[in-house]
């Protein structure tokens, strides 16, 4: 479906890079949401991956310009995001995790009032806008159903069309297939990856396969700090050599986090398979295996494979 189409608010592409220097922020209760944190993002598709509670929200309401920062830099090409606030926010679209907020208005009427508000005034360019925007997402023949009514899918690819309004060069996409059926998340992929071809997106998310399917670079962060940062098969790569394998009963669970460096474990037919973290095997027991981008990631908040940049 997607295959073949064109962004209407991609006619004039220029290369721009985000760039965030030792940012940190800390809120009034104490906590520490960003530590020192640095980051290059490039044009394409960058995955911020992260448990809850890593700082990614408010790593995107810092970008935004919706927060303020204590102390660091973001700059977005030539701007500077923390001072050019209205410079930002022409340039961003925000995709957030649901739009539930508006029931009974149309795809088209809900488009034309985003319009609006993003300062479209003439009225015919906004309905040739809206018209093009409609059809880039497939959703010509639901246009004027109410958004309430449409399944997941149909919705995060309004809110796609949503976030394009006004030629954005910045997208960023709150947890992308939240909600979303096997059949949905493809078509939504499809999707961001043809919108990921000429400006930045930034999909903050913690489910890995958002990341490994789609995205070219990636940094995980977890309490506010980076961990990681570089291509995805590049980390993968790193971890070569340093992932084994073995099935236990869950008794032993405890025995093993323990005694050994635990990526991860999970349930296989009834028994528990473990993943741990070492330079040769930790004995003859343990099976070497190819790592993949989960165990970069497990590994990365754990601490286990040290800071680097792939
Ligand atoms: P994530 O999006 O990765 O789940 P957040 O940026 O939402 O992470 O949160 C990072 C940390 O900051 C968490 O410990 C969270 O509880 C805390 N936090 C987020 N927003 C606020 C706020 N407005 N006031 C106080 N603490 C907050």
């Amino acid at each position: 479906m997607e295959s073949n189409i064109q962004n209407p608010g991609i006619q004039n592409p220029s290369i721009q890079s985000l760039s965030i220097k030792n940012l940190s922020k800390t809120y009034a209760n104490g906590t520490k949401a960003l530590n020192n944190l640095s980051l290059d993002i490039k044009p394409g598709m960058f995955g911020l991956l992260g448990p809850n509670g890593a700082g990614k929200s408010s790593l995107m309401r810092t970008i935004s310009t919706l927060q303020s920062a204590d102390s660091g830099s973001i700059h977005f090409g030539d701007i500077d995001v923390l001072k050019d606030k209205n410079e930002v926010r022409k340039l961003i679209g925000y995709l957030p995790q649901d739009f539930d907020v508006y029931p009974n208005i149309s795809a088209s009427d809900l488009l034309n009032h985003f319009a609006v508000l993003k300062g479209l005034s003439n009225k015919s360019e906004r309905k040739q806008v809206v018209d093009e925007l409609l059809h880039l997402v497939n959703l010509d023949d639901m246009r004027n159903k109410a958004v309430a009514s449409y399944s997941g899918g149909m919705k995060r690819r309004f809110g796609i069309a949503q976030a394009l309004i006004g030629e954005p060069k910045l997208v960023i996409v709150d947890e992308p297939t939240a909600g979303l059926d096997p059949e949905e998340q493809v078509r939504f992929h499809n999707l961001l990856s043809e919108i990921g071809r000429n400006i930045v997106v930034i999909l903050s998310t913690h489910i890995v396969t958002d990341v490994s399917d789609l995205c070219s670079d990636m940094a995980i962060i977890c309490k506010g700090e980076k961990r990681l940062a570089g291509h995805p098969l590049a980390l993968i790569d790193q971890l070569k050599g340093k992932v084994w394998k073995k099935i236990i009963n869950s008794q032993q669970l405890p025995t093993y986090q323990k005694n050994f460096n635990l990526i991860s474990h999970r349930l296989v037919l009834g028994s528990t398979a473990i993943h741990c973290f070492a330079d040769s095997a930790p004995d003859s027991s343990f099976e070497p295996i190819e790592p993949n981008l989960e165990d970069v990631y497990f590994a990365a908040i754990k601490g286990l494979n040290q800071k680097q940049e792939a």
